[in-house]
């Protein structure tokens, strides 16, 4: 039976599992698509420790590399179920069942969707959730991107270096991103903010044409004509799996403290999921390094 399974090899997950492995606890890494999670698909960090600037994917790769090396198991396999139970606790995903004497939820979150008529029918013909991935099949049209947080305001700049206009879309005329990053972007001249606006359909036949805008202020409605839109209006935790297992909060976050106990003894909470002032990896692979710990008490190692 292995000590720990580690739900997500996300920053979280990866550094649960170098942190557990290190500490000779028998660990079990599933992750459904690919290592680094939401960090993976960001465009260029530079804010973690010893990297002056680094991609999410080399990071991640990194990472991965890191805690194989250490002896975790990482296996791609798709959760169905956590059984949290203790003494009937086990994990079974889509090529088994796995019992084990404690877990790391580390499943990340995922992005926030409009909810737009236009946003589902366009999915992947100009709608896009990832300026990384998808950026390029714009290269010197006009694009659009909805939010106002760090994510957002990242995008924009990556997406300027890439697109010609891009149409900076957020609901109020205050950013929440980060004041440097917010800066950065008001002096972009690629950049046009449309502030106090929200977008109220996503148009075109067959590929995005357009946007129709709504200005919250004076209800004033006008159409940008853009080949893309691309959304990252926030983040929903990935814990459907343990909702009524463990205390989550009214957004789904988990109810867990620095010692990323949820409250079941022997599972614990790292990462995005948990409830938390400051969503960054760092914090994430704080996380991490102390539910790995918990663990490894709660084992008895
Ligand atoms: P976020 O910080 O929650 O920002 C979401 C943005 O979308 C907000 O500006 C919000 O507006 C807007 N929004 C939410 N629902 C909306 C809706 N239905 N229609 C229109 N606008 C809507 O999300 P995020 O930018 O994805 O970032 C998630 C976390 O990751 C944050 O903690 C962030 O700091 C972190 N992150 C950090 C970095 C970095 O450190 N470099 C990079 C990326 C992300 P309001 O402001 O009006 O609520």
């Amino acid at each position: 039976m292995h000590d720990v399974i580690i739900a997500g090899a996300g920053p979280a997950g990866l550094c649960s599992a170098i942190y557990a492995a290190r500490a000779g606890l028998k660990t079990l890494v599933f992750e459904k698509q690919f290592s680094g999670g939401q960090a993976a698909i960001s465009p260029e960090i530079d804010n973690y420790p010893g990297f002056e600037r680094v991609s999410g994917f080399e990071l991640s790769a990194a990472m991965d590399k890191h805690a194989r090396g250490l002896g975790a198991e990482i296996v791609n396999e798709d959760i169905l179920e956590v059984s949290v139970g203790e003494g009937n606790r086990y994990v079974r995903t889509d090529k088994g069942s796995y019992p084990v004497k404690s877990i790391i939820l580390a499943m990340g979150a995922r992005r926030r969707e409009l909810g737009l008529e236009g946003e589902k029918r366009l999915a992947g013909r100009g709608v896009s959730y990832c300026a990384t991935c998808d950026g390029g099949f714009f290269r010197g049209r006009d694009v659009c991107i909805v939010g106002g947080g760090n994510t957002a305001l990242e995008d924009a700049i990556y997406l300027a270096n890439i697109c010609d206009t891009v149409y900076l879309i957020h609901r109020r005329d205050e950013f929440r991103g980060f004041a440097g990053l917010a800066e950065a972007v008001r002096k972009n001249g690629k950049i046009r903010l449309v502030l106090d606006s929200v977008v109220s359909e996503i148009n075109g036949a067959e590929r995005v044409e357009s946007v129709t805008v709504k200005n919250v202020k004076d209800g004033a409605q006008s159409e940008i004509n853009v080949s893309a839109c691309f959304i990252a209006v926030g983040m929903i935790p990935n814990t459907e799996l343990v909702q009524g297992k463990i205390p989550l909060d009214e957004a789904g976050y988990v109810l867990a403290g620095e010692d990323t106990k949820t409250g079941v003894p022997g599972v614990f909470a790292a990462g995005d999921l948990r409830k938390k002032p400051m969503y960054q990896i760092v914090t994430a692979c704080a996380d991490g390094a102390v539910a790995a710990r918990e663990a490894g008490f709660y084992c008895g190692k």
